[in-house]
């Protein structure tokens, strides 16, 4: 075996929409005897392994408990975000559509302050490293992107409602525990948060907004129309509000 073969390694595999990372340490099979798995509080995950256990066989375990260890490391992520406030700088990570991003702040003393995408970068250029500036700029860029996102899905769900003839007026806000809400007047407002959920919660959002156009209310006919247009919208919610901490941030 290399000396280098001792070395943690870093490996990662796609879970749903999440790639679920952690780091290998080897250790010798007298220390331990079979895979065991840490999740870490800051949401690292460490799996130890006995080093003569082949590649393959430590991946299969680990992908075995997958489930476990995305739970896990959800809770961490949003005990953390209640503690720790955003500073906006580079590494630190941010959602889009579900994915993990990073911010990456470029200072260029010619620059115009713009955002953008690049790859698994969310990059913001800013003439001087200026928390308010970056901050702005990259609610700016969600704002973009939740309006188009929001517009995109919004034809796809009201597609086979009858009751929506025509696309209601929507508004974005910026709200700290709602992802939506609509107003007796028919008129939804939603929050350009949500555009860091995953689709298939912004779809859900979206169809929840929808249906009060046609119950304004929380009631029994409310909720099974909302059951026969997306049976599993409980599934959609929990794993929703599993996230929010991190989302709502
Ligand atoms: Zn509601």
């Amino acid at each position: 075996m290399h000396a280098q073969d001792r070395k943690p390694q870093q490996h990662s595999f796609a879970y749903g929409d999440e790639e679920i990372t952690f780091t290998l340490r080897r250790q010798p099979s007298r220390v331990v005897p079979r895979v065991a798995i840490h999740v870490e509080p800051d949401g690292r995950v460490h799996v130890d392994a006995p080093s003569t256990a082949p590649l393959a066989k430590v991946l299969a375990a680990v992908k075995k408990r997958s489930r476990w260890i995305s739970q896990h490391v959800s809770a961490a992520k949003a005990r953390l975000a209640h503690v720790l406030p955003r500073e906006y700088v580079s590494g630190e990570s941010l959602h889009y559509l579900g994915r993990r991003y990073r911010l990456k702040v470029v200072v260029e003393p010619e620059a115009s302050v713009k955002a953008y995408m690049r790859g698994p970068f969310i990059i913001v250029a800013v003439p001087k490293h200026d928390t308010t500036t970056i901050r702005s700029a990259l609610d700016d860029w969600y704002c973009q992107r939740a309006r188009e996102v929001f517009a995109q899905r919004f034809l796809v769900i009201a597609g086979p409602l009858q009751w929506v003839q025509e696309l209601p007026p929507v508004r974005l806000r910026f709200m700290q525990r709602q992802w939506g809400n609509c107003s007796p007047a028919g008129r939804i407002t939603l929050n350009p948060w949500l555009v860091r959920a995953p689709r298939v919660a912004i779809d859900y959002v979206l169809l929840h907004e929808m249906c009060h156009l046609k119950h304004h209310n929380h009631s029994r006919a409310f909720y099974s129309t909302l059951d026969r247009h997306m049976p599993n919208w409980r599934e959609i919610k929990e794993q929703l509000d599993e996230r929010a901490a991190e989302y709502l941030r």
